[in-house]
């Protein structure tokens, strides 16, 4: 139901959607929001306010990084009760990393923060961002008749495919659908009109207060396991000063090489108080350590289940739960839970 008293906040971070060509080299690079909104006079037509912001300086998404995310968190805290949604254009690149991260430093959110940007620049004349911009515009104020937000999450709208934010991945370079939710549904689908599904998209009890979150610890890393991955990499990587947790990238149902050395390698981050999660290669399903004898080895000497995390969730929620100060004893309890929908615990 559209509320024609709504008010949308959008917060322009760079990204293609708004990037024009190098006269000199031709390569994409970032630009003005205000030559974006010239492009998309449809905005003017639709019927509620939006309201912009703009980051000083708009980036490529390669350039995001905590620093920015907190930027954004505080952009939303400081106008969260004067708009009734949010939308985050910022780049493709590491908008899953970004909504990931944004989906646990929002905490009991009670309205829509919808990310979402383009493949092609808006300039472009076969450009998806328009599309893009004007549904996620929507469903940042879209309400059920008692007023509630209809998608009250950190979401990624991309090709009329809005999703859990915590839960997708980048999946292509090149076509208009740039984004899987390969672990859990899609919340909703656009056609001629919004089909949401309700019972798969996060309402949040009326009684919680929604909490910002700022804090975020960088010393962590990931681990792409490949055969023939040598112990002496691993070794360096974890003597690196002050690293606390290791996203381990494995094959499979979460298996890895059961060679002694690489045990002891990853046994030696472990007693180290490092925290290691086990997250899959695969884009689809889930990790269970208990069923190769190769996954069990790893469980055994105190490799965490990630379950069906994907590695963005993974890595920001290392970062969030290391921000915090929490130990490594508490931070390995509270990765075994979902904090905000980003896996499906068995
Ligand atoms: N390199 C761009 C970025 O992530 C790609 C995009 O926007 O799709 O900012």
């Amino acid at each position: 139901m559209l509320d024609l008293n709504a008010s949308v906040l959008l917060i322009y971070t760079g990204g293609t959607i708004g990037m024009i060509e190098d006269s000199q080299t031709g390569a994409l690079k970032s630009y003005d929001f205000n030559y974006l909104k010239d492009y998309v006079p449809e905005l003017q037509r639709l019927k509620f306010n939006i309201d912009s912001i703009q980051f000083k300086q708009p980036i490529d998404s390669s350039d995001m990084s905590p620093e920015e995310w907190k930027k954004i968190v505080q952009i939303i805290e400081e106008n969260y009760h004067k708009y009734d949604g949010f939308v985050v254009l910022q780049g493709t690149d590491t908008m899953a990393y970004s909504a990931s991260a944004l989906s646990f430093m929002l905490e009991d959110l009670n309205k829509p923060v919808i990310l979402t940007g383009s493949q092609l620049p808006i300039g472009k004349i076969r450009t998806d961002g328009k599309e893009n911009l004007v549904t996620a515009l929507e469903i940042a104020v879209d309400k059920d008749p008692e007023g509630n937000a209809l998608a009250p999450e950190v979401c990624i709208f991309f090709q009329n495919l809005l999703m859990r934010g915590n839960r997708t991945a980048k999946i292509n370079a090149d076509y208009f659908k740039a984004f899987n939710s390969f672990n859990y549904p899609v919340l909703a689908e656009a056609g001629t009109y919004i089909h949401y599904r309700h019972e798969v998209i996060h309402h949040p009890d009326k009684t919680c207060i929604p909490q910002f979150h700022y804090l975020l610890d960088k010393n962590v890393s990931i681990i792409k396991l490949f055969p023939g991955i040598s112990t002496e990499i691993l070794d360096a990587m974890i003597q690196i000063p002050h690293l606390k947790g290791i996203v381990l990238e494995t094959y499979g149902a979460g298996n890895a090489s059961g060679d002694a050395h690489f045990l002891n390698s990853i046994k030696a981050a472990i007693d180290k108080g490092i925290v290691v999660v086990n997250v899959t290669q695969c884009a689809h399903g889930s990790v269970n350590m208990d069923r190769y004898q190769t996954g069990k080895t790893l469980k055994n000497i105190g490799v965490l289940s990630g379950y069906d995390m994907t590695t963005e969730a993974a890595i920001t929620k290392l970062m969030f739960l290391f921000g915090h100060k929490l130990s490594p004893e508490e931070v390995k309890e509270r990765i075994k839970l979902s904090l905000a929908g980003e896996m499906t615990v068995k």
